[in-house]
């Protein structure tokens, strides 16, 4: 019997997840998309005879590549696609319906509205499918002629957009807000709804205003507040986390007093403001529940854990004030009071840090290496579906236990997407890098024994927690795309956005100098630790990069050039914290380190118009730190790059000042 490949895709991913304003409408888009791709893989094993190849279903946690492929074993592959597109839609349609029975509940819709949600709903899914019959050949030929025959199929994209009336909603900016009959504006059902939920579920005064498919993400099936922390909590998570240090010691010498009533005083005032301080069920960053404290302090933990880390930032009050809800005013300036006392109060505390909550928080994502390469490499090694099976199963195993466990156990994190060999997770800044560094690891590790040599390159944006979300995910991407093109793949690259000002990347390989030498992230954790504990001093990397253009500009001996560099790193010594044996030592190490980094970044770094070269199609809008395409930065510069987010780093991005 004839067998057939299907390969099938459901998007778009833009409107899916891209299109996000908060990370809970992100979490929610990436659950709904892999609810429709899990419903495939259902109806697929139903199937007498039909093998998965690619992925394999994950057990507990739901998170899904929206790209599948399947060997189909009946005569009529067409009737089976098909009908795969109609369980598809009818799924869609039904996790549509939570939102518009939830959101009819808040506000009786009219007919306009009605016609409104149903034409916008029908326009998603775009489902792309192709069959591509397995006959004389090899599976390795029919394999990759399967690859391409959808390749083809995507390049025709089709383009069905609906011309829409009236404003457009708020968070995608695509589709038209949705509205009631004879509302020239949709902002005064919004509004009736707004009053209707709390402010953390949407924002009052009809300044939210969604269309049909940011309604179903917002007030849909996986829209809860518990299922997942805003990305203030995460920037928050590492003061959280200083302060729960401080409640596992029971010392009965130290005189907390004064910090339990400051915690009291905080979250008394805060659960005044119910509803809009929704308690945060504890868990929703696994690794903060999971330290265990004195029994005296359990209840101020669950407290502390149970309201978003935005009410620990002075600023989001004055948010609040400029534009009042339903809060009072009175209210709103008690709670800020109470914040500014226990924020006063803990600044107090001796070798306390961060001394207050830093405002930045770490999107990360990460890649499989070559992986389409690697996986038509395996069907001509083996000829056999038997070992994509494998993979995919090897996969998702990582993907659900593996790479979550690193994240959310080991790190204090959250990950958004995990589909194999790909993931997007949210951490504190301090557990981006070593996070990274564990996942590809273990990755290696797993993967290790079905693949040659796989590895992976990680992208890493650093950003404020009141920045808009949607450029933040582009900038990760981006990092992610630099790890890759820029600096040659098994790589990391980060990339900082202070709040104001340009933009600053950095990257390098995974390893300093040799595939055998010193792990990158190991280096600069260690530099990190030195500037944190004042064995280093803050404008080491600035002094560094002031002279690497001169140092690293070609004239210079190479030996002279390190004789500079350890007289800055000796100058740059804590005199307080090390003695003179100790200084040299440190000055030595780091010199050596930093010149084994420098070194790989000049052996792997390719230029930007030359990586932009090798990947024509790809338009991404660079934000490279290079003067012009053809200029490359010195590598010294690049080194002294990342000392400088080190530094950022060791301050928790202004969570000590
Ligand atoms: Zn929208």
């Amino acid at each position: 019997m004839t067998k057939s490949f299907l390969v099938l895709s459901i998007g778009p991913v833009q409107s899916f997840i891209a299109q996000a304003r908060r990370a809970g409408d992100l979490y929610a888009g990436s659950q709904l998309l892999s609810k429709l791709v899990d419903v495939v893989l259902g109806e697929l094993a139903g199937i007498a005879g039909c093998t998965i190849l690619y992925p394999a279903r994950q057990k507990e946690t739901q998170s899904l590549p929206n790209k599948l492929m399947a060997l189909l074993p009946d005569e009529q592959p067409k009737a089976t696609a098909e009908q795969l597109e109609r369980v598809i839609k009818d799924k869609w349609r039904e996790l549509a319906a939570v939102a518009k029975n939830e959101l009819s509940r808040y506000v009786e819709p009219d007919s306009t509205w009605q016609k409104m949600w149903e034409a916008q709903i029908s326009q998603l899914p775009e489902i792309y499918w192709t069959v591509t019959p397995w006959t004389e050949e090899d599976y390795a030929s029919a394999y990759e002629q399967a690859g391409r025959d959808f390749d083809a199929r995507k390049r025709l994209r089709d383009f069905g957009q609906v011309e829409e009336d009236g404003p457009k909603c708020t968070i995608c900016g695509e589709r038209s807000a949705l509205h009631r009959q004879d509302e020239k504006n949709p902002r005064k059902y919004w509004s009736e709804v707004s009053q209707k939920v709390s402010q953390a579920k949407l924002r009052p005064n009809g300044r939210e205003r969604l269309c049909a498919i940011c309604a179903v993400k917002r007030f849909g099936e996986f829209s809860q507040e518990e299922h997942f922390p805003s990305v203030s909590y995460i920037a928050a998570t590492s003061f959280k986390k200083a302060l729960l240090e401080q409640m596992r010691q029971d010392d009965f010498d130290i005189d907390d007093s004064e910090l339990r009533q400051k915690l009291e005083q905080h979250t008394q005032t805060l659960f005044l403001l119910k509803p809009d301080v929704i308690p945060v069920p504890k868990d929703v960053i696994p690794a903060l529940a999971s330290v265990s404290v004195s029994t005296t302090w359990v209840r101020l933990r669950d407290n502390l854990l149970s309201y978003d880390g935005e009410w620990l930032y002075l600023e989001t009050y004055d948010r609040l004030l400029a534009k009042p809800g339903r809060l009072t005013k009175n209210e709103i300036q008690k709670a800020q009071e109470a914040t500014r006392v226990l924020l006063e109060g803990v600044k107090s505390l001796e070798n306390f840090t961060p001394r207050r909550p830093g405002p930045y928080y770490a999107i990360l994502y990460a890649d499989g290496d070559d992986m389409s390469n690697k996986m038509r490499a395996i069907a001509k090694k083996y000829n056999d579906p038997q070992k994509h099976t494998e993979i995919s199963q090897a996969l998702a195993e990582f993907a659900a236990t593996g790479a979550r466990k690193i994240v959310e156990e080991d790190h204090a994190g959250r990950v958004i997407y995990a589909g194999g060999d790909d993931m997007v997770a949210l951490l504190p800044i301090t557990d981006a890098l070593p996070a990274a560094n564990e996942l590809r690891k273990a990755y290696s590790e797993k993967m290790g024994m079905l693949l040659d040599k796989p590895t992976i390159s990680a992208g890493i944006a650093l950003v404020h927690h009141l920045s808009p979300l949607g450029p933040a995910l582009q900038e990760a991407r981006e990092a992610e795309n630099a790890a890759k093109r820029r600096f040659g793949k098994n790589a990391v690259a980060v990339i900082l956005r202070k709040r104001s000002g340009e933009p600053m990347l950095v990257g390098t390989k995974w390893k300093l100098e040799k595939e055998n030498g010193q792990e990158t992230v190991v280096f600069l954790e260690k530099v990190r630790q030195a500037f944190l504990k004042k064995k280093l001093s803050m404008g080491i990397g600035h002094a560094l990069l002031d002279e690497a253009y001169f140092l690293d500009g070609g004239k210079l001996p190479d030996e002279g050039k390190w004789v500079e560099v350890k007289r800055l790193f000796t100058r740059a010594a804590g005199d307080k914290q090390l003695s003179p044996e100790e200084k040299k030592q440190q000055a030595e190490n780091f010199t050596n380190r930093l010149k084994e980094l420098t070194q790989s970044i000049k052996n792997n770094q390719v230029s930007e118009s030359k990586a932009a070269a090798e990947n024509e199609t790809d338009k991404h809008k660079s934000v490279g730190c290079s003067k012009s395409d053809d200029v490359v930065e010195p590598p010294l510069a690049l080194a002294a790059r990342w000392l400088i987010l080190m530094r950022f780093l060791a301050q928790e991005g202004g969570g000590h000042e």
